[in-house]
């Protein structure tokens, strides 16, 4: 039964990664995200129905265009399978409780701004606050955590970057000042504070290999809103289980 609950849940995400895809690479640049149909950026074809499904085409095309053979980049696959994984994997770390409802928009959240970071280096207005009135009403549905938690998270999360952001004269961006805001109204005070621990973590391990093998360059920006995703799944699901492991340490 959990197994055939899992299966759906991966398709769906499948499916949900392919739209966020779109919303990502249509909002940043103002275009509708229902309007025209997706087309090939090179030689303009509209997709068929069948290149349109999600992750199997692009093994099918071998990621090239069917028209012009122009590559598809390997994000579009790649995020879809990273958000059937999100979603089938959600319910097996938090059981099926009310916290799955908040796992869900969260992975959501974190797809789409990766995807606008990595595109564009921005993390569009109009979809955090789209998400901090989605994560408002589901805290009145499903209180995972208090009105307070979540209040003081927003302004733990949106202080800290802005904190960052100063001392490290514009190492950090606007766009992820307001995530950390919208990410804290999710997941409260604890959790906020672990995200930009792992996030922090995350960025400088990469940092450091990007440096020994050469492709980082220097002055070059570095997005940092995939790394505050990682961070930020990271603390959300294994937060807990982290923190009363590093707690037995001292006992
Ligand atoms: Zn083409």
């Amino acid at each position: 039964m959990v197994q055939s609950f899992s299966f759906i849940l991966f398709f769906l995400g499948l499916v949900l990664g392919s739209f966020y895809n779109v919303v990502g690479l249509r909002v940043p640049v103002k275009k509708s995200i229902v309007w025209p149909r997706s087309s090939c950026p090179r030689c303009g074809r509209v997709l068929t129905p069948f290149e349109l499904i999600p992750f199997l085409s692009y093994l099918f095309q071998k990621g090239k265009c069917r028209g012009c053979s122009a590559p598809v980049s390997p994000l579009y696959p790649t995020m879809e399978l990273l958000t059937g994984v999100l979603f089938a994997g959600s319910p097996l770390l938090v059981g099926w409780s009310e916290e799955l409802i908040i796992a869900f928009a969260l992975n959501s959240l974190l797809v789409i701004i990766t995807v606008t970071d990595l595109s564009y280096m921005v993390i569009p207005d109009r979809i955090l606050l789209f998400f901090a009135v989605v994560f408002l009403i589901l805290h009145l549905f499903f209180p995972t955590i208090t009105w307070w938690d979540a209040i003081s998270g927003a302004a733990v999360g949106f202080s800290s970057l802005l904190f960052i952001a100063i001392i490290s004269r514009g190492g950090m961006g606007g766009g992820d000042i307001k995530l950390f805001a919208v990410i804290g109204l999710a997941i409260g005070v604890k959790s906020v504070l672990l995200s930009l621990f792992f996030a922090t973590l995350y960025g400088a391990i990469v940092g450091i290999l990007f440096i020994f093998i050469g492709v980082f360059e220097k002055g070059k920006p570095v997005p940092f809103g995939p790394f505050i995703a990682l961070g930020t799944l990271t603390a959300f699901f294994f937060g807990d289980g982290i923190l009363s492991w590093y707690f037995t340490l001292f006992y």
